[in-house]
This record gives C-alpha cells, sequence and structure tokens, in this order.
C-alpha cells in the first residue's frame, strides 16, 4: 500500500481518471487540480481514512477491513456502502462501543497487518473479530474497564475494601467488577443522573471531570464563564440561564 498519491491516474487509453472517486476527468490541467480540490475529492479522501481504503501501486484500491481488492467501476463511497463492508463495520461497532479500544490507528496506517491496540489494557494483537471479541471479553480487560469507568462515573473505594461508594446516588456498592459495571450501565437512580446531567450541560462547555473523579470535588467548571458552580441539576440550570453565563461570548 501507497500513502501520498492523490489518485490521478491515465489509463491505458491515456485517459485521465480518478481511481480514488472512479471518476474520468479532462485532461486539462485546471480540471485536475480543480477536481482534487474539489469537495467530492475531499470527501473519497475521508472516507478512506475512516475505513481502511488504500491505494495499491498498481493503482488498485484495497479494503484492509474486507481484506478485498474493491471492482475496477466501484468507488470507495459505493463500497462502504455495501453489504460486505457495512456488516464488518456494524459487528465491530458492537463489540467495541463504550470499550475504550479506538480503531483508528488501525484503519488510517497504510499497512496490511496492522495491531489493534487496547489502551485501558496497554496492550496490542493481531486484527481480527475473534481475537477482539476474546479481548473484550477478557477478565483483564473487564478489570480495567471497571477501573477505568469508576473515574467517569463518581465511584470511589471505600476503606473496609469490601466496597466501593457511588458519590452520585450516595449508595455502596459490592467491589466486584460485575457489581460495579452492573450499577453504572443498569441502576436506574445513576442512569437518570447522567441524563438529566447530559440535558442540562449539552453545548455549554461545563465540565464534570473532576466532580466525578475526585470524591471531595464538590463543583463543576464552567469552562465558559471560567468559573465553578455547586454541581447539582438545579445549580448548573440556573447557570446556564444566568447573566453572566448567557453574556459570555464564545
Ligand atoms: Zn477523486
Ligand atoms: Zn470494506
Ligand atoms: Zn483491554
Ligand atoms: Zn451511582
Ligand atoms: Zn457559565
Amino acid at each position: 500500500m501507497k500513502t501520498g498519491h492523490n489518485g490521478i491516474v491515465n489509463d491505458a487509453q491515456g485517459r485521465v481518471k480518478c481511481v480514488f472517486c472512479v471518476v474520468q476527468i479532462p485532461k486539462a490541467f485546471s480540471c485536475i487540480e480543480q477536481h482534487i480540490h474539489g469537495s467530492k475529492h475531499k470527501e473519497t479522501l475521508e472516507i478512506m481514512t475512516d475505513n481502511g481504503i488504500f491505494h495499491n501501486e498498481d493503482n488498485t484500491m484495497y479494503c484492509k477491513p474486507c481484506k478485498t481488492i474493491l471492482n475496477n467501476d466501484e468507488s470507495a463511497s459505493q463500497h462502504v456502502d455495501g453489504d460486505q463492508h457495512s456488516n464488518w463495520i456494524a459487528a465491530i461497532e458492537d463489540l467495541i462501543g463504550g470499550e475504550f479500544i479506538n480503531l483508528d490507528s488501525y484503519l488510517c496506517s497504510a499497512k496490511y497487518e496492522e495491531d489493534i491496540r487496547c489502551d485501558l489494557c496497554e496492550t496490542a494483537f493481531p486484527f481480527t473479530l475473534a481475537l477482539l471479541e476474546k479481548h473484550v471479553n477478557s477478565h483483564d480487560h473487564r478489570v480495567h474497564l471497571a477501573e477505568k469507568l469508576k473515574t467517569l462515573n463518581g465511584i470511589f473505594p471505600v476503606e473496609n475494601g469490601e466496597e466501593v461508594w457511588c458519590k452520585l446516588c450516595d449508595v455502596y456498592i459490592e467491589n466486584k467488577v460485575q457489581a460495579i459495571l452492573d450499577h453504572i450501565d443498569d441502576d436506574e437512580l445513576h442512569m437518570k443522573w447522567f441524563a438529566s446531567m447530559d440535558d442540562i450541560i449539552e453545548d455549554h462547555d461545563i465540565s464534570l471531570d473532576e466532580f466525578l473523579s475526585e470524591e471531595h470535588h464538590t463543583t463543576a467548571e464552567c469552562g465558559k464563564c471560567n468559573m465553578e458552580i455547586d454541581c447539582t441539576t438545579e445549580n448548573l440550570e440556573d447557570h446556564i440561564f444566568s447573566e453572566t453565563h448567557l453574556n459570555q461570548f464564545d
């Protein structure tokens, strides 16, 4: 696979073609320039990097996830809309949703084989659906996931070590990976807290990071006003409708 190619080739008949978009272009230099800088071509490039599609030296196009060479008359965007590719994407999204596994570096690296990384476990493994599934369900990964989610969910250790404490719900939870994940994913009160908070702070540049990750931190931070606000739904609601907040310019 080769990067840096702009997709423009002369075919055997001497016609100019963009092999990324699969379109013919009039031979004039200005037409070629226009195509390369046009929105269709840019969109195609984006589709390629987002989906692991590369240009081979022999001017064929290769899809890394599908491990297949695209048909001659198939553009990158047609390929990603096809069944094989979209099923692959759907299966992957199912597997890695909420797991902190990032596919971007796998998809945009111009190598045929590329390990996939789990940042939570600081490990890498060859990328197949089976290995990915195995990793996501492994005990190590579940433990690391629970650790990570605790800091995003206001859950803190308790001295006795047998329980953890949820600051949002003010309840104690058994200090077991599954119990913690269940609380985060299924507890009604817990999910309601996030749902109503998200409703209020959405698009308001208000950060709950420190409130959620530090046990004794009681405030949220408004990045727009550069101030701390007591982290309750009532206070935050008051804040986003306050003169101070409304009069800040982005
Ligand atoms: Zn193009
Ligand atoms: Zn594909
Ligand atoms: Zn992992
Ligand atoms: Zn909770
Ligand atoms: Zn504000």
